[in-house]
């Protein structure tokens, strides 16, 4: 699930294993299984339901790559930031090894 946490004093917005309460701090390591109603969003082999049960749940009409899923949710809510306000990859990085040290 998407939340806000407070890290340093500061609200931020994360992305949250559903199975395990964790922050994903790795986009290549996140996965959302979905149906008409919900997403569920886990890390993959640790929290995925599948590797737990050896299947998915009933309900799910698909998965997805987290990267794609996020992707395709900004895509379809029609963001468009200006190519100077992008976040570049240092950027990503530098949060990404924020939240992991926190
Ligand atoms: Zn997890």
């Amino acid at each position: 699930m998407i939340e806000c946490r407070l890290i340093n004093n500061r609200i931020r917005p994360v992305v949250v294993c559903d199975e395990c309460r964790q922050i994903i701090t790795d986009i290549r390591m996140g996965m959302v299984i979905y149906d008409k109603e919900k997403v569920y969003i886990y890390h993959k082999r640790s929290c995925d339901p599948a590797t737990k049960t050896g299947s998915f749940p009933d309900i799910q009409l698909g998965w997805s790559e987290l990267s794609h899923f996020l992707e395709r949710l900004w895509h379809n809510t029609q963001i468009d930031i200006p190519e100077e306000e992008r976040v570049t990859h240092e950027a990503a990085k530098k949060a990404i090894d924020f939240l992991q040290e926190v």
